[in-house]
């Protein structure tokens, strides 16, 4: 007999949300993760307001920051400030938010073992994970192992997934600049085909960074060079530089067999408008936990996870993507009156705060506009 019903690789938000979930329902968890914790991870730490409807514990003790303006420019011009009347996102650290989530996964009676770097496994019914001097077996995997997903493409899942990049630096702004930031995040658009820099707040340091298309990952580091120069933060101290990949599933890319599933980042699961995945590394660590409890006690086969990522998962990022391609589609065509426009007609960043907030959907924001399939269709050939 196994030892676990299930092992966990990566302790980021996918997997620890698993964990907690599984641990909590009585099943015996294993998490691994190469790292020691906390550990740093590349990301703005952009929390939505939905992202904390998700979990059932406060996160108050790790929020640096609740922002709910929203300052947009195009390349440093044609800048314009909307106001969503409360807070729609919480500035986190990961090393602080991700240590949350896992100290409630071992708290829920999960095991984790860090400094542990999955090199191989062997399915046979079950799965052996191999470690250096290390192995352990359980019936269940649930690959949590982020964008390279190194232990997922052993299991065999994830092909097919397409790809970005992302570059951040966390500076030490002086106190005064730090202080003109609070309570908003600040997008700079104006990058072809599409992508943005953003400056998100902290308690003590500013994230800064950007998102480009894959083609493009190796001009990052100067396109952020060239962003601090302009918010006048070139001489500003950078605490930490460093770059990552995003993945997008966009169709029926493999994510489930009978004994392993992929979460998170892993199975490609952030959006494609703000290329956001936190929201979508927790609902799906959530899925999975519910999956393999269904399996474990013989209800449905393993599998049933892919169908309901595809069910509960894939019409938001779906959603999400056809957005992005208008949204960018009109920037480029046409970025002044499409900047104008935005600033001046409240409904986007409407939507947009609501969705932020938990209370609307990308799915239903686009089902609003019938024309959208078509416009963005056609965006995208444009492109
Ligand atoms: C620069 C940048 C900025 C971003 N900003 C935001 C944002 O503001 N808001 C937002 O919602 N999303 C943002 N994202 C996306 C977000 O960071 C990810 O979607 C999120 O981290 C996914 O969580 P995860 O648990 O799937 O994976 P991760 O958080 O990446 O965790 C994966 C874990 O797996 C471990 N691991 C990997 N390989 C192995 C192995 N072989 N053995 C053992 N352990 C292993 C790693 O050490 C890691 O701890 C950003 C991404 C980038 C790159």
């Amino acid at each position: 007999m196994s030892r676990f019903d299930a092992i966990v690789v990566g302790a980021g938000p996918a997997g620890s949300t698993a964990a907690r979930e599984l641990a909590a329902s009585g099943a015996r968890v294993l998490v691994l993760d190469r790292a020691e914790f906390p550990r740093y991870k590349a990301c703005g730490g952009g929390i939505p307001l939905r992202t904390e409807r998700l979990l059932p514990f406060p996160i108050d003790s790790v929020v640096e920051d609740s922002v709910s303006l929203l300052d947009v420019a195009f390349r440093g011009r044609q800048r314009f400030v909307r106001d969503s009347g409360a807070p729609f996102a919480h500035m986190v650290m990961r090393e602080r938010f991700d240590a949350l989530l896992l100290d409630q996964a071992q708290r829920a009676g999960a095991e984790f073992r860090p400094g542990t770097t999955v090199r191989g496994l062997e399915i046979d019914g079950k799965v052996c994970v191999v470690a250096e001097g290390f192995e352990a077996d359980a019936s269940h995997l649930v690959c949590a192992d982020g964008a390279h997903s190194p232990v997922g493409k052993m299991a065999g899942l994830g092909a097919g997934i397409a790809e970005c990049a992302a570059w951040e630096v966390e500076v030490q702004a002086p106190a005064a600049q730090l202080g003109s930031y609070r309570s908003t995040a600040l997008i700079d658009l104006g990058y072809n085909p599409w992508g943005y820099a953003w400056v998100f707040p902290k308690r003590s340091v500013l994230s800064i960074g950007i998102v480009l298309p894959p083609g493009q990952a190796g001009t990052m580091k100067d396109r952020v060079a060239a962003y601090l120069d302009r918010l006048g933060l070139a001489a500003a101290p950078v605490e930490i530089a460093r770059g990552h990949k995003i993945r997008f599933r966009r169709g029926g890319e493999p994510i489930a067999n009978h004994t392993a599933v992929l979460v998170g980042d892993s199975a490609g699961l952030a959006d494609e408008f703000t290329e956001e995945g936190i929201y979508y590394a927790i609902e799906s660590g959530r899925i999975a936990a519910r999956n393999v409890l269904r399996s474990l006690s013989g209800v449905a086969p393993l599998t049933t996870y892919q169908r309901d990522i595809d069910r509960e998962v894939m019409p938001e990022l779906r959603a999400a993507r056809l957005i992005s391609f208008m949204f960018y589609g009109m920037l480029r065509r046409a970025p002044r009156p499409w900047m104008l426009a935005s600033s001046k007609f409240p409904y986007l960043w409407d939507a947009f705060f609501a969705v932020q907030k938990g209370e609307s959907t990308y799915a239903r924001e686009a089902a609003r506009v019938p024309i959208l399939p078509g416009l963005a269709a056609r965006m995208l050939r444009e492109q």
